[in-house]
């Protein structure tokens, strides 16, 4: 079983890097990466404490950059990359002033609501990970606001809402070169998810190609066979290679468990080969297990 896309507390998820882990291991997840909204630091402290109750999986240092097509969010995701780069964590210095400038952003804009103190709770709620939106749902959901995490997207923080601000987002080209220069494989992350006509997808596709991405997530977490055909044609249409990941938040959402993503079409070639190459090529450093 390969899982590789996933967050911790290092970001949005509810576990923390090394529980991850562990429930990977109890998923019988063999491969795992962690992917945390524009940070790596709950990667780099897998790596630095290497965890022997894990020893069952070996993990694909990975992140997951925002960043802007247009005028659309769009989410890369980098594999195997190296978490030490300096292109990578100069870049990531800046993602963390983005998000921060942007979180103070939807502070104001949710305060204008009357949702008094809205960037101090969410901050709170972040803790010393990244802050993020479902950080602004959960401060919305306690406060009783709304009912729901899905509800508080809805009428506040999703897209086209007061709290969607993106202008603090770099460009999907740069992310790309990004994660290329520091050694790692760029995937187009939950291509479905985001609000476009199928001719508009083939077009971010054909430019994520152009910008020297390397792959398509052709499944992430519970979706229908018809979604991972479409998908998986897409990914060759555009000679792109094809990843699988669950976008593993929370035990509390468990259709998108670990692991528990299916098996990718046999036409697919699969995103994992890009290293296996590498590896065999004696270029390491990039694939540790823990
Ligand atoms: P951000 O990275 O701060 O822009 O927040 C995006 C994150 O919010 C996604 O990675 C999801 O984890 C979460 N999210 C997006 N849409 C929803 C939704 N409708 N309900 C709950 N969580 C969501
Ligand atoms: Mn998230
Ligand atoms: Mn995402
Ligand atoms: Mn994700």
């Amino acid at each position: 079983m390969i899982d590789l896309h996933s967050h911790s507390t290092a970001s949005d998820g509810a576990l923390t890097p090394e529980g991850l882990l562990q429930r990977a291991r109890e998923q019988e997840v063999r491969q795992l990466a962690l992917t945390d909204h524009d940070t790596v630091s709950g990667v780099t402290q897998l790596l630095e404490n290497p965890s022997p109750a894990a020893s069952a999986v070996t993990l694909i240092p990975g992140v997951e950059l925002s960043c802007v097509w247009g005028k659309t969010l769009i989410h890369v995701v980098g594999l195997a990359i190296d978490p030490y780069h300096e292109v990578l964590t100069t870049a990531l210095h800046g993602q963390h002033a983005a998000r921060q400038r942007r979180a103070e952003l939807i502070g104001e804009r949710l305060e204008r609501y009357g949702f008094t103190g809205a960037y101090a709770h969410a901050a709170a709620l972040a803790d010393d990970g990244q802050i993020g939106r479902p950080h602004f749902a959960r401060f919305l959901v306690e406060q009783g606001h709304v009912a729901t995490m899905q509800q508080a997207f809805k009428r506040f923080l999703g897209a086209g809402k007061p709290g969607d601000v993106k202008l603090t987002w770099p460009a999907l080209s740069t992310v790309v070169e990004w994660i290329t220069a520091s050694g790692g494989v760029a995937v187009l992350a939950h291509p479905m998810q985001y609000k476009m006509t199928a001719t508009r997808r083939n077009a971010l596709a054909a430019d994520f190609k152009a910008a020297g991405g390397r792959a398509l997530e052709v499944i992430s977490g519970r979706q229908t066979p018809d979604c991972t055909r479409t998908l998986c044609r897409l990914a060759e249409r555009h000679d792109l290679l094809a990843s699988l990941g669950s976008d593993f938040h929370s035990p509390d959402t468990p259709w998108n468990e670990l692991g528990c993503s299916g098996e990718l079409p046999r036409d697919c070639r699969p995103v994992w080969s890009a290293w296996e190459q590498r590896h065999r090529g004696q270029v390491t450093g990039s694939r540790h297990t823990l």
